[in-house]
């Protein structure tokens, strides 16, 4: 599937109703979805893999990952309310995937989803609630050797510090996220945030 074609097939997908600031809830825009899944596909870790899609939301990622041709795919997410946004988009888009209500913190969740090939994720990038990105990081290494995420950019100095040399931090690309004014803290009505996406590659077993 070509980026273009992956792009709008993502477009159009219904969103948060109602965004909660506290959990950093925002939907990834198709563009900047599309861009980290054709990559991740390209170098082999979506078509045919199993993949995990840590904060699913309302399952951009996750039903991308499906359209390309994962195995199976897996999405775990806090919020009811999102979980039933993305079982409607994967009716619509009619793709294969099992969303899983659940918190990432939660180590007894983790361990019973099984192992994956491929974790994809847009964390909260703990702007609101400091380190909220880490338990995303430490799931998702204990999930799968490799792992794509959405990161505030500069963000690969304190994931070397964090992961302590559980991981190989590979830049993968550079984009932008535009976030409309979504949640009431945003001052301006659009806000542009560099973001990077980056792989994660697990060093231990
Ligand atoms: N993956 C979606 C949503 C990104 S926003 C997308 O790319 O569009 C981050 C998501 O993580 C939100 O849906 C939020 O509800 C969820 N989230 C935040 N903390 C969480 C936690 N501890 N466990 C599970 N989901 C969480």
């Amino acid at each position: 599937m070509k980026l273009r074609t992956l792009e709008i097939a993502l477009e159009g997908l219904e969103g948060f109703e109602k965004p909660d600031p506290k959990t950093e809830q925002y939907s990834t825009p198709p563009v900047l979805a599309a861009r980290l899944l054709h990559h991740a596909h390209l170098l082999g870790d979506i078509g045919g893999r199993a993949v995990c899609d840590l904060g699913s939301g309302t399952g951009i990622l996750a039903l991308g990952a499906a359209l390309l041709g994962a195995e199976r795919v897996v999405g775990v997410e806090l919020d009811p309310a999102a979980i039933s946004a993305a079982r409607r988009n994967a009716a619509r888009l009619e793709a294969e995937v099992t969303f899983v209500r659940g918190d990432v913190r939660d180590a007894g969740l983790i361990e019973g989803l099984g192992r994956f090939d491929t974790v994809i994720m847009n964390p909260p990038f703990g702007a609101q609630d400091p380190h909220a990105d880490r338990p995303f990081v430490d799931a998702a290494l204990a999930l799968a050797p490799v792992v794509y995420g959405i990161f505030n950019e500069g963000s690969i100095p304190f994931l070397e510090t964090y992961t302590e040399g559980r991981a190989e931090i590979e830049f993968a690309i550079g984009g932008i996220l535009s976030l409309k004014r979504t949640l009431p803290f945003h001052r301006r009505d659009l806000v542009e945030i560099e973001v990077e996406i980056l792989r994660l590659r697990r060093r231990w077993a």
